[in-house]
């Protein structure tokens, strides 16, 4: 199968084809940076940096840009706030978005471009605009002409007589149409701005873009991404005036994530998702959920769902996202402690493995399986949830092998050898996306209790295969005395939790 993504600009799924072959330019839309990140700014960024590793991974030179819109109203109103330089205020805020990001392991970004490092560009621009009469001053601002563009509305499939509101621009001074939006906003001699043929001023939000896009991947290029709510207007008017610019096509496809919601309980008992805002005051900076949560499992939990669905947020998904991830990390520990090998090292090829039973076959045929179909579900529009369903599904089929082969308690090298190399698998499978990558600290108990506990396990599956019942379940009742359950299955117990 080939790459397939759903494209908002046609509303439907297609077949990938690059600008140019072997190549892919990817532009997505990045913070303003006037307060800490919160846990929407981290989904953009985790699932084009996951997006980027499996592209490159199926053989793309890929270049991925994300920019930083250091200039605008809400930077310069809250730097007025705490009493200190625009500037100051988004270097700081963009330092720790950058580590938050760092933290979230991605680290496939070619450039973070800085609005206020390209108002060069960005004049150049309003400049193109002019001379075709797309663009027009009002005492200093420069505003677009949406008429000038034909098919305007064509990404929010929205007609023009619908327009009148949503745009950002408060201003209406004397626009020639209500949806004609801000190129260039005229700024006082005491606040921050930049000399232009029109006066004194400073970008608008949508231009910042056009700008950077096209500086960096060219003026058309392949993959123009962002959050759902910025359809419109923002990416509209991208296209808007890139296109009116340069009478060429911008980016040929639009990939929107859905965005976070919080999902509350309510007085009544009902749960309720809301979207996160200021206002509603359920906003969670990342530096905080980092604090309470390893960023392995929050790297985990953003791609645990399709980049398109909302990703609804509470501590009861988080925690039951990582004990999904948990159950994986349990079987790869089982394996190193069985194998006394690293199981985070590379996968010496499923092909060469070979089978001397049904068993063995059936384990080696479930690792190839999951193979193929993890890089499936990659091809379809990016489906990570699919992908890592496939991860748990060789997990389980590993699980029982180890079970059925008894490698807990016999010395079967071969078996153990299969055993580490369709483990070897699951980890090499994750790295694709940027997961698995090395061992985890469970962040819910300490190091010596997961020790102790996996001792004690280990102990009572030995009782149980030495059919000395009296032991196994003496052993369990003691633990169930100390609130710890073991989580027997039919494969055998992987886990423990502490009530
Ligand atoms: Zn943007």
């Amino acid at each position: 199968m080939a790459l397939r993504l759903y494209n908002t600009l046609t509303n439907q799924k297609e077949d990938f084809k690059p600008v140019e072959p072997g190549k892919i330019g990817i532009y997505v839309c990045g913070p303003t940076v006037y307060k800490d990140s919160h846990i929407g700014h981290a989904v953009g960024p985790v699932i084009f940096d996951a997006f980027k590793k499996f592209l490159v991974h199926q053989g793309y030179e890929v270049k991925l840009i994300i920019n930083i819109t250091d200039v605008d109203d809400k930077i310069i109103i809250e730097s007025q706030k705490q009493g200190v330089s625009m500037e100051e205020l988004a270097k700081k805020v963009t330092a720790s978005y950058f580590e938050c990001l760092k933290q979230l392991g991605v680290n496939s970004v070619d450039e973070f471009p800085r609005a206020t490092d390209h108002i060069q560009q960005i004049l150049d621009i309003i400049q193109k605009l002019m001379k075709k009469d797309a663009a027009y001053p009002v005492d200093g601002d420069v505003y677009f002409d949406v008429t000038k563009d034909d098919d305007y509305g064509k990404l929010s499939n929205r007609r023009l007589d619908e327009q009148t509101e949503g745009s950002r621009d408060l201003a209406s001074k004397e626009k020639r149409n209500a949806a004609d939006f801000a190129l260039w906003k005229a700024a006082g001699d005491d606040e921050i701005g930049w000399d232009s043929p029109w006066g004194r001023g400073r970008p608008g939000w949508h231009i910042e873009c056009s700008a950077m896009s096209m500086e960096y991947l060219g003026e058309t290029f392949d993959i123009h991404g962002g959050g759902i709510d910025l359809v419109f207007p923002h990416h509209e008017n991208e296209i808007a005036q890139s296109e009116t610019a340069t009478g060429k096509p911008f980016a040929n496809y639009w990939l929107h994530n859905g965005l976070t919601r919080m999902r509350t309980k309510a007085a009544s008992g009902e749960w309720k998702n809301e979207k996160m805002s200021k206002s509603l005051g359920n906003i969670k900076p990342i530096k905080d959920l980092l604090e309470q949560h390893s960023p392995q499992l929050l790297r985990y939990f953003l791609l645990s769902t399709q980049y398109r669905s909302p990703i609804d947020f509470s501590d009861e998904a988080i925690e039951a996202s990582e004990k999904g991830m948990m159950n994986i990390y349990r079987l790869l520990d089982r394996v190193n402690r069985i194998t006394t090998e690293d199981v985070f090292g590379v996968c010496s090829g499923l092909e060469n493995l070979s089978a001397s039973d049904e068993t063995d076959q059936s384990l080696v045929d479930s690792a190839k399986q999951a193979k193929d179909k993890f890089i499936e579900a990659l091809e379809d529009d990016f489906n990570t949830a699919g992908a890592l369903a496939e991860i748990f599904d060789l997990c389980n089929a590993i699980n029982r092998y180890v079970e059925t082969k008894k490698l807990e308690t016999v010395n079967d090298t071969a078996g153990k050898i299969l055993a580490l190399e369709t483990a070897r698998q699951v980890t090499d499978l994750g790295q694709i996306l940027g997961l698995f990558q090395g061992p985890i600290e469970d962040s819910s108990s300490d190091g010596l209790a997961d020790d102790l506990m996996q001792l004690i396990i280990e102990l009572r599956a030995q009782a149980r295969q030495d059919k000395n019942y009296a032991l196994s379940d003496a052993i369990r009742d003691g633990l169930g005395k100390l609130q710890i359950t073991l989580e027997d299955r039919p494969d055998g117990t992987t886990g423990w939790s502490r009530s």
